[in-house]
């Protein structure tokens, strides 16, 4: 027999079976990795250890139906993401016997054929002529993520000749993140030591005056104990957008001196279950740290929609029951104080809103005309303004828009001043930039003849029937296209009133369909443009509101009496033709009036409230 074949078959043996082991030890790491059906938990069992403060930390595997989590004495559950229910097989249940069987096959491979490889690796080696230095090879793998049955190192060979010459072994690699596993780490809130006092927030005097009460509970909270009053657990500032809801939440941290811990409500909510609960626990655990303080929570709608809406499902309702857990758990004298902002207060949760929650309401709404002038008065202060230009006027032109609207207002008039070359603001500044914010910008395509005579005559039936019918303050009316799709427009001034009588809504529909009735008189009822869909939707708005506000005729609530909705459509059928036979009819009668505010706007593009006035 020749010499050399046992040495051949033992290399041959000694090869498979270390292929084999290495397969199976790379099952085994990846079994171990897998999720564990051990310790199966229910979603309310997770609610309640979350609750009472033991879950540690939460895991996410990607791609799965579940997530896993921690609890302070180490025990890991898993739990299904979605119907949080355990009635079927999971993919958890699946993937733990896959787990389990590969981890079994690993430890059985891994026993067996490791001695075989070192036996069949020394008689090889016992073979060879040449001896060689021996060289200690640094271990393959991080032992930390090995299970318990993986391979031991004793049971791979320590020492390995040189021959042939072995490359220096690479160094260990750097652990790397697990791409099957995403610890959820909550994202730090945001923390402002904030220098905004009540100086920096104009109008809104009765507001402020509310808000510095705030700052006494804040400053002095042993004397509303002293009369036996309770400092309020919760504000809730409630308004439009844009009306400085923040600014104030941040005045009245500002003013008290206190740490302003800021948040907004849709942020907590993640793609993960649990996450948002978990961001609210740490705000609050951060806001306590460094109490006095104030936690802002912002859009407070996003977890705090009324039930049965889009807000309804177990992320929502969880981050919700966090924050009032939180909220609840705030002794008096905790020095934490929740203020929250909403543009939705009609749907909030009624259990956001209870007593010894937020408590106190506080409205924010769009600012009056007092406001308006001491907003403008404010951001003129701290610009080069012409003297020409009119801060009542603007305060009286900018009617229906928030705090937010005039600031942007200023700084686009800013802009456009030093983009003609100016350093200083005029009033053609201030009306480009209105124009700007109240189209959303200019529209740079030009018309021909035709329809900006159109144009023009549908423009002036608007401007002639609000200036001499309703009686309304027109500051500009134009035929410059913009990019609200609109050819041309006609500003003019809401009253400051929130209460409108019946001659009032009747005029201003009047108004709207004035557009369309003056392209009828002139052109034609064939030649009439499809371009008063905007006005036709507008006039339908307000007619909808003339009818339920009980002003038709029928004194009936039509979403109580649902029977009459198809009468009420045949009413606002006829009142619609009604009130466009009242604008053809007014327009015939001031046809001069019409055809001069038509010529001039053919002539100058724009006219002004002066201008406008003297024609008509
Ligand atoms: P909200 O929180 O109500 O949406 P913000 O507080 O964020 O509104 O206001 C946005 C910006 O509008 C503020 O930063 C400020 O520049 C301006 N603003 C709003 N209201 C006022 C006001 N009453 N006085 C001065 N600036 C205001």
């Amino acid at each position: 027999m020749r010499r050399t074949h046992p040495r051949f078959f033992a290399g041959i043996i000694s090869i498979l079976s270390g292929v084999v082991l290495f397969a199976c030890s790379a099952a085994g790491i990846i079994a171990y990795t897998m999720p564990r059906e051990a310790e199966m938990g229910t979603w309310e069992g997770f609610v309640a250890q979350y609750e009472a403060g033991l879950v540690k930390e939460t895991r996410i595997y990607k791609g799965e139906k579940f997530f896993q989590y921690q609890t302070k004495d180490g025990q890991v559950r898993s739990v299904p993401k979605e119907d949080h229910s355990l009635q079927t097989r999971s993919g958890v249940k699946y993937m733990d016997d896959v787990r389990r069987g590969m981890l079994a096959a690993a430890a059985v491979s891994c026993l067996l054929l490791a001695p075989i490889t070192a036996a069949f690796t020394t008689v090889s080696n016992s073979n060879r002529k040449t001896a060689a230095p021996i060289q200690q090879v640094k271990k393959p793998a991080t032992s930390k993520e090995m299970p318990q049955t993986a391979p031991k190192e004793s049971a791979a060979p320590k020492e390995l000749p040189k021959t042939p010459p072995t490359p220096p072994a690479p160094p260990p690699p750097e652990p790397k993140e697990d791409p099957l596993f995403t610890s959820i780490v909550p994202k730090p809130v945001a923390i402002q030591e904030t220098s905004v006092t009540f100086q920096d927030i104009a109008g809104y005097a009765e507001t402020k005056k509310n808000m510095q009460f705030v700052v006494t509970c804040l400053q002095n909270p042993g004397l509303l104990q002293q009369v036996g009053a309770k400092i309020p657990a919760g504000i809730l500032l409630y308004g439009p957008p844009g009306t400085g809801k923040t600014l104030m939440a941040k005045a009245i941290a500002g003013t008290a001196g206190v740490r302003f811990y800021s948040a907004n409500a849709s942020e907590f909510i993640r793609r993960y279950v649990g996450v948002g609960a978990e961001n609210v626990s740490n705000l609050y655990k951060e806001a306590r740290a460094h109490a006095p303080s104030i936690v802002f929570i912002d859009e407070i709608d996003a977890i705090g929609g009324a039930r049965g809406g889009e807000g309804e499902n177990q992320e929502y309702r969880q981050t919700l029951n966090a924050l009032l857990t939180e909220m609840d758990g705030l002794s008096k004298d905790s020095g934490v104080m929740t203020i929250a902002a909403t543009n939705d207060f009609e749907h909030l949760d009624p259990a956001l809103i209870r007593p010894g929650r937020f408590d106190r309401k506080i409205a924010v709404p769009l600012p009056n005309y007092d406001d308006r002038l001491e907003i403008v008065r404010l951001y003129a202060g701290k610009r080069n303004m012409s003297e020409h230009v009119s801060l009542e006027t603007i305060a009286r032109d900018t009617a229906g828009m928030a705090g937010a609207g005039i600031h942007t207002l200023f700084n686009e008039a800013a802009l456009h001043a030093v983009m003609c070359g100016r350093g200083i603001i005029l009033p053609e500044d201030i009306d480009s930039a209105l124009t700007q914010i109240q189209t959303n910008g200019v529209d740079s395509r030009t018309f021909n003849e035709e329809d900006r005579k159109c144009s023009a005559y549908h423009e002036a039936g608007h401007a002639v029937i609000l200036r001499l019918l309703a009686g309304i303050t027109v500051p500009k009316v134009s035929i410059v296209g913009n990019t609200s799709g609109s050819a041309g427009l006609t500003f003019f001034t809401e009253g400051e009133n929130t209460q409108f009588t019946a001659k009032y809504l009747r005029n201003r529909i009047v108004a709207i369909y004035g557009g369309r009735a003056a392209e009828e008189l002139i052109f034609g009822k064939d030649q009439v443009t499809a371009g008063a869909k905007n006005d036709l939707q507008t006039a339908t708005r307000w007619i909808k509101e003339y009818l339920q506000g009980g002003l038709g005729g029928s004194l009936l609530d039509s979403e109580v009496f649902a029977s009459v909705r198809g009468r009420e459509a045949e009413e606002a059928r006829s009142l619609s033709q009604e009130l466009y036979g009242e604008a053809m009819t007014f327009l015939g009668q001031h046809r001069e009036q019409l055809d001069r505010v038509a010529a001039a706007l053919l002539e100058k593009d724009s006219l002004l409230e002066e201008e406008l006035n003297s024609l008509i």
